[in-house]
């Protein structure tokens, strides 16, 4: 039997890819329901995820085919938009936002902007601080107006305490796309992520064991002949290393019976401010009836609460947790996931890492 710790999506596309090649296998999640960070539900209708907004997107062919194989998607296309200074501002940044930023209304004069605002940068390690690098990369408006503020805020720490590649993926562009991912594809689940989930342990070699929390000792009685985490590194080893580092948000709900929509867009970021973002989770699914009925459900994440969303980015924090991660190593048990690898990893990584685990693991 293949011991899983872990029922997000990571642990539950490791388990049909093992049922699938004739493995017997034991899931297990200390929550009483499957899909992780993923988990959504519905209510009057309206999709609303558990644990913030979460859009499906990917380069990878492999990766949609096989939820492909769970779900049909809709052509959702996601956009952001800051608020700054009372401004709607598109993300990532392009001529478009150059115009609401700084209130234009002309092309020439938003592109003079842009090309003085957005200077070639430098190598890496040529930068004093990541405050230097976001300056020479992003120009001192945007830096100050929105990258700084919002990722202190998203990442509990100042600024130059982060590492500068995690800033180097934020594109910025010389067009107006205003596309949030420019993935080859993107989209949702029609029927939700927690329904493709479900689909994917549709199995008679996979067995499911909820409200159950697995250290490594437990596991070990469970006699299974391969362990894979997927969950928190340092409670499955009893915290021998000590605590690790994790952002953790709090997320409220607000009901909104009489209005038809709350917000133009599905995705608002506030860098400044108690909260960091709010989403009105309708934007999602413009097929769905819902959408145009009267009723919004939005959500507003805040950070500093009790669950566990993303592993820290800062280095010392994850020297921290290679510690765990040569434990794991050292007592054979397998990991994955964004937690169980303790990596900033989007769904479609999270099953890519899964896929070739498993191809390692059955070859
Ligand atoms: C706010 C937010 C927005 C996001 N938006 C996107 C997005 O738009 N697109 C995208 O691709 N990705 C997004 N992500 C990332 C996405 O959530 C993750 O990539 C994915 O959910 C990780 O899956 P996982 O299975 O590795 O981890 P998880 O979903 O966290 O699953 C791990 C599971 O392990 C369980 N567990 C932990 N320890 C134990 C234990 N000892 N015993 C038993 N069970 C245990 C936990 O209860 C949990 O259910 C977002 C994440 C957040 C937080």
């Amino acid at each position: 039997m293949i011991l899983i710790i872990g029922a997000g999506i990571a642990g539950i596309t490791l388990a049909r890819l093992f049922a699938d090649k004739g493995k017997e296998v034991m899931l297990v999640d200390r929550r009483d329901f499957i899909g992780g960070l993923c988990y959504d539900y519905l209510d009057k209708g309206i999709f609303v995820q558990q644990y913030g907004p979460h859009i499906f997107h990917t380069n990878n062919d492999r990766v949609w085919k096989f939820v492909n194989n769970y779900a049909a998607f809709n052509d959702y296309t996601h956009t952001v938009i800051a608020m700054v200074n009372g401004r709607e501002v598109n993300l990532p940044m392009c001529i478009k936002s150059i115009y609401d930023f700084y209130g234009l209304d002309n092309y020439e004069e938003a592109t003079v902007r842009f090309n003085q605002s957005f200077i070639k940068p430098k190598k890496d390690s040529q930068y004093k601080s990541t405050y230097s690098f976001l300056i020479d990369r992003y120009g001192k408006d945007y830096t100050d107006s929105i990258l700084k503020p919002y990722s202190e805020k998203v990442w509990d720490c100042v600024i130059d305490d982060l590492p500068t590649n995690i800033f180097e993926r934020i594109p910025i562009r010389n067009n107006f796309d205003t596309r949030y991912f420019v993935d080859g594809f993107q989209g949702m689940p029609r029927n939700g992520f927690t329904d493709m989930m479900r689909d994917m342990l549709d199995s008679t070699k996979i067995s499911i064991l909820l409200g159950t929390s697995m250290d490594y000792q437990h596991a070990l009685d469970m006699k299974p002949d391969l362990i894979i985490n997927t969950g928190y590194l340092d409670s499955f080893f009893n915290y021998c290393y000590g605590k690790l580092k994790y952002i953790k948000l709090d997320f409220e709900v607000v009901d909104v019976p009489d209005l038809k929509f709350y917000q133009r867009s599905s995705v608002f970021n506030y860098p400044k401010g108690t909260f960091f973002r709010r989403t009105e989770f309708k934007h999602f699914y413009p097929e769905r009836k819902a959408y145009n009925t009267h009723g919004t459900i939005y959500m507003k994440e805040f950070v500093g609460g009790k669950e566990i969303c993303y592993p820290s980015p800062r280095l010392q924090d994850r020297e921290d947790a290679q510690k765990y991660l040569d434990l794991a190593a050292e007592k054979k048990v397998y990991c994955c996931g964004r937690f169980g690898s303790y990596q900033y990893l989007n769904m479609d990584s999270v099953i890519l890492k899964a896929m070739e685990l498993v191809d390692t693991l059955t070859s």
